[in-house]
C-alpha cells in the first residue's frame, strides 16, 4: 500500500506492519514499473474470492444436511401472533423458528412490516476481471489509483467505488479506464478487461454492522453491514451461537438494532 495513507516515518506501526523502500517493493512486486520510495507491507492481510468462497460454503453446508433453494424471492415475513414464523416465498411458503434477514440493501424492505426502519443506504462499487500474465500481481496492491490483486482462477480483481447512475457504456468505459491504469503501473502489454460488475454494497448509515434480533418481535433476526466478507466468518459464529445456542455474544452489544431506537421502549 502506498500514497496518502502511509503512517509518518515515527509513527508506531502494528505487529504485522512494516515500511518497505523502493528495492524492498519491487522484490515483492518485481512487475511494478516505478516502485515507490516507501510503501507499507501489512504482513497479515489477505484476500478472497468472495464468489469462490460462498460456494464453497454453500457446498459445505449442503454436505452438511442444508437445503438450498436457489432463485426464489422473499416476499414477506411471516407473522402469526407477533412472532416471526417464516417467510412468503416466490417459491412457497417456508416455516421457521427463526428468520435471519440477510438480504442486503433489500433488508429495510422486508422489515418494515415489523414497524421497524433499518436505516441502510446502498453504497454502489465496481468490481472489475481483468486476464493478465500469472504473477503479474503478487499481493494485493493498494496504490493511490487503484486496488488490485490475482484471484486464484487468474484473473486480475479490481474493485473500485461508484457516485450515481451509471450506464452500460459507463461500466465499459470504467473498465477501460482501470485497464490503462493497471497497464500504467505493472510492467505488462497483455492485460484484458473481462467484465465489469456493478454490486450495491449495503451501507448502514452509522456505517456499523448491524446484528440481532428484531426488538420486539420473535424469531427475527438482521444480519447486515458492509465489510461482510471480512467479518463473515466471525459474525456467522455468533450468529450461530446466539440463535442455536441461546449465548448472548458480548462483542456483538454495540452493534444492536435497538441503538437505532434507543428511545423506544421493547
Ligand atoms: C465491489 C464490491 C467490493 C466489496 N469489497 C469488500 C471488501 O473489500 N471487504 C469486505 O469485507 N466486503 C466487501 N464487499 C462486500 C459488501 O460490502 C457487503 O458487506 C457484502 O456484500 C454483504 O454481504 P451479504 O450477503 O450480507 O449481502 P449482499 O451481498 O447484499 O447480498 C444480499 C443477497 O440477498 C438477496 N436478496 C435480497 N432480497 C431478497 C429477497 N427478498 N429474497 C431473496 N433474496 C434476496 C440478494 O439477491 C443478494 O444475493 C464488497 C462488495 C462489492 C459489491
Amino acid at each position: 500500500m502506498w500514497g496518502e495513507n502511509l503512517p509518518a516515518d515515527d509513527a508506531p506501526l502494528g505487529p504485522d506492519e512494516r515500511l518497505l523502500d523502493a528495492t524492498e517493493v519491487r522484490q515483492l512486486e518485481p512487475r511494478l514499473r516505478e516502485p515507490p520510495m516507501r510503501a507499507l507491507h501489512l504482513r497479515g492481510h489477505g484476500a478472497v474470492d468472495p464468489v469462490a468462497v460462498t460456494q464453497a460454503l454453500v457446498s459445505a453446508s449442503k454436505d452438511h444436511g442444508a437445503k438450498l433453494i436457489a432463485n426464489s424471492a422473499v416476499t414477506a415475513l411471516t407473522v402469526r401472533d407477533g412472532r416471526v414464523v417464516g417467510v412468503q416465498a416466490s417459491t412457497g411458503p417456508l416455516a421457521a423458528d427463526t428468520v435471519v434477514v440477510t438480504a442486503g440493501v433489500d433488508a429495510p424492505m422486508l422489515c418494515a412490516p415489523l414497524g421497524f426502519d433499518l436505516p441502510i443506504a446502498p453504497s454502489p462499487a465496481l468490481l472489475m476481471r481483468f486476464t493478465g500474465p500469472p504473477g503479474l500481481v503478487r499481493t494485493l496492491v493498494t496504490t493511490p489509483h487503484l486496488e488490485v490483486r490475482e484471484a486464484t482462477d487468474g484473473h486480475l480483481l479490481v474493485a473500485a467505488g461508484y457516485n450515481g447512475e451509471i450506464s452500460h457504456e459507463d461500466l465499459q468505459r470504467a473498465g477501460e479506464q482501470m485497464l490503462h491504469r493497471l497497464i500504467a503501473t505493472f510492467d505488462a502489454e497483455d492485460v484484458h478487461l473481462v467484465s465489469v460488475r456493478l454490486g450495491t454494497r449495503p451501507m448502514p448509515t452509522d456505517e456499523l454492522p448491524i446484528v440481532g434480533p428484531v426488538p420486539g418481535v420473535d424469531g427475527a433476526y438482521v444480519a447486515v453491514m458492509h465489510s461482510g466478507i471480512t467479518l463473515a466468518p466471525t459474525v456467522g459464529r455468533l450468529v450461530a451461537s446466539e440463535i442455536v445456542d441461546t449465548v448472548e455474544a458480548e462483542q456483538l452489544a454495540g452493534l444492536r438494532l435497538t441503538r437505532f431506537h434507543s428511545d423506544t421502549e421493547y
